[in-house]
């Protein structure tokens, strides 16, 4: 495969794609144009696809990597050099490969894949010719291993040429977002639902955002985290997320006004659910995505998930719902997310937080506690308050 003079290639693989039948070749071309986005502004960057493959050529192959680590469907990949089916450039680009990851000396061991039958050689006489040849050049400090090498030397044979790797880096995996569709997720300031979100993408769905707020009961500052969070999910998102910031105080006060208090969450989280389904609907989103997991508060035991559910009529999908606090904690860092997520600004959850909130709520008596609301009214004030932006 030709390259610009002073440019590096990156072989990038993808996993699950592959089970896609029919499908497949619109996935690639997909995955294709998410790493394309991804990659704007990175010197010298060209991605092909060929062969069922995909390649990145670029003259900054950090900053790419970097970059392509945060493109869903992609499992893994490697810095490759690429020479022509020729055992003694094959060789040659051995010996550098191997040189630069073990520059001291270790074990190693040469495994070799003919994609391309047509090459003369098989793959375990063309392994054995190379690590003969690499023997020959790299001295004593340097021992083949076959079972437990420090460092494996890839060689694969293919219809574009012949590449040679040692590393291979684990990507996020998953699927090309924009493969399955829309969803809002309800994002909150808080740790959980950030990392909701970056499952939510990391199945290839496109999200749209939506943020309830309370002004002057939650600060600018409470606001400005999420916007913070969302432009740090949107990096893995490919494009810009819109996020929907619902002006939730009215129904807040209304709730506290005119229900009893030991339902104040349930019904909050009715209301929020009812909003985010107009949004949806609006949008073309088909389903409500949380960070919720069973039993963590009051209003995340079964029954509280009942009631509050009982409202929309759309899948409610909760990634966390079997996670523990640790395990989730350890996402949103792995995310970058964390720091973020653990600022202390109150959240609209927080704030009229009830003594002792109803812990096993019926739908009954949500529906009952509701006649004391103007539902409709309510929800038109609040969605015609909202504020739309756009978080890249
Ligand atoms: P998180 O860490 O995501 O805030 P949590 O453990 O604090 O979650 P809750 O505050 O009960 O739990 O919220 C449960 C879920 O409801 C959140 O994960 C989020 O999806 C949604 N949610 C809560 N508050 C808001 C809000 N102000 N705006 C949008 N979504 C919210
Ligand atoms: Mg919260």
């Amino acid at each position: 495969m030709k390259i610009a003079e002073g440019n590096e290639l990156l072989l990038i693989r993808y996993g699950e794609l592959g089970l896609k039948g029919k499908n497949k070749s619109q996935f690639i071309k997909r995955l294709a144009q998410n790493a394309r986005a991804q990659l704007r502004g990175v010197p010298g960057t060209q991605v092909h696809s060929s062969w069922g493959r995909l390649w990145v050529e670029t003259a900054d192959a950090p900053l790419a990597i970097a970059r392509l680590k945060q493109v869903f469907g992609i499992y893994s990949l490697s810095p490759v050099i690429s020479v022509e089916k020729d055992i003694d450039q094959i060789a040659d680009a051995a010996y550098k490969v191997l040189k630069k990851a073990l520059p001291n000396g270790g074990t190693f061991k040469v495994e070799s894949r003919r994609a391309d039958k047509t090459f003369p050689i098989t793959s375990p006489e063309l392994s054995r010719t190379v690590a003969g040849r690499l023997f020959a050049r790299l001295g004593d400090d340097y021992d083949a291993d076959m079972r437990n090498p420090q460092q494996m030397l890839n060689i694969e044979i293919r219809a574009e040429g012949a590449f040679v790797f040692c590393e291979t880096s684990p990507c996020a995996g998953g699927l090309p977002v924009g493969c399955s569709g829309k969803a809002v997720v309800l994002l909150s300031g808080g740790i959980d639902s950030p990392v909701a979100t970056w499952m939510a993408m990391r199945r290839g769905v496109v999200v749209e955002a939506i943020h309830f707020h309370s002004f002057p009961f939650t600060s600018e500052q409470s606001k400005d985290k999420v916007v913070t969070l969302g432009k740090m999910l949107a990096q893995w998102h490919g494009a810009p997320i819109r996020l929907h910031v619902v002006h939730f105080t009215e129904i807040q006060r209304a709730i506290y006004a005119n229900c009893s208090e030991e339902y104040g969450i349930t019904i909050m989280r009715r209301m929020m659910f009812r909003i985010a389904e107009r949004i949806a609907k609006q949008r073309r989103a088909m389903a409500i995505y949380t960070g919720e997991s069973v039993g963590q508060v009051a209003s995340q035991t079964l029954e509280s998930m009942d009631t509050i559910n009982a409202v929309v009529d759309m899948p409610v999908l909760r990634p966390l719902v079997a996670m523990d606090k640790e395990w989730i904690i350890k996402y949103a860092q792995e995310i970058g997310t964390f720091e973020t997520s653990i600022l202390p600004f109150e959240d609209c959850c927080t704030v009229f937080l009830p003594k002792y909130p109803k812990i096993h709520p019926k739908r009954e008596e949500a529906e009952e506690l509701e006649k004391n609301l103007d539902i409709e009214a309510l929800i038109t004030e609040a969605l015609e308050k909202t504020e739309v932006m756009l978080l890249k």
